[in-house]
């Protein structure tokens, strides 16, 4: 094979994963995003619970508030009943009595209804609390661990750009750039594995120009994607050329 594109080999399996690496790293830091954002809702889910609690218990407080000025007024009222001097005013103020306690009964009623509310929402809280401790331990696992990943991802994207830059020092620059223009309109991948069809496009390859391939003398670009063509028997790398068709 060409010196050249033995290098170009290994340099295309470089940037491979140097692309993979990199959407890494623009991935992971969304995924902390999203996991903080889920822990946002669950956390504002339980601030409206909190109010509604709060909302309840304070119309529980102001019908109790209530209760008491009419149980005032009813007091006011029995005892204004041994000062009536008529029929029609004794039956007028035992109607107000009357009308006051039916009052309070139904202000009962609603309190009831109230702490039933109080309890319920009371219940529904503390599984919310306890959702969020669970949830928010999970995103502090998850998270860390992500974090470390960045670093790792980092690291590695280091030492593989600075094995990239080390082999296209050794590179022809002309075949460097002809390369680099191939990978640019061809995904990042501008080789293909020669054969009876070129790997890149499937369209056949000449005899002539499969046997210019084989003998490994100079640079051979496919006729019809211009890749640049290698010929290479094992299946190892031919599996790895795999799914970079295109
Ligand atoms: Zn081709």
């Amino acid at each position: 094979m060409h010196p050249d594109m033995e290098k170009l080999i290994e340099l295309q399996e470089l940037e491979t994963r140097i692309r993979h690496a990199t959407g890494r790293l623009e991935q992971l830091p969304r995924d902390i995003a999203a996991m903080e954002e889920q822990l946002g809702a669950t956390r504002s889910l339980l601030d409206r619970q909190q109010a509604a609690s709060d909302r309840t218990a304070a119309e529980r407080r102001q019908l109790e508030g209530e209760i008491q000025i009419i149980e005032d007024r009813i007091s006011k009222y029995r005892s204004q009943l041994s000062d009536v001097k008529t029929n029609e005013q004794y039956k007028a103020l035992l109607h107000e009595i009357d009308f006051h306690g039916e009052r309070i009964g139904k202000m009962e009623d609603e309190i009831l209804v109230n702490m039933e509310k109080e309890e319920d929402l009371r219940e529904e809280r503390l599984l919310l609390e306890q959702q969020l401790q669970k949830e928010s331990a999970r995103v502090d696992r998850e998270t860390q661990a992500v974090r470390k990943e960045i670093e790792e991802t980092g690291t590695e994207l280091d030492r593989l750009r600075g094995e990239a830059d080390a082999l296209i020092a050794l590179i022809d620059p002309e075949i460097y750039g002809t390369y680099r223009k191939i990978a640019a309109v061809r995904k990042g991948v501008a080789l293909a594995r020669a054969g009876e069809n070129c790997r890149g496009c499937n369209v056949r390859i000449r005899p002539s120009v499969l046997g210019q391939v084989m003998a490994g003398k100079q640079i051979v670009y496919c006729d019809t994607c211009a890749r640049l063509l290698y010929w290479e028997a094992d299946p190892s790398i031919e599996s790895k050329q795999e799914g970079s068709s295109g």
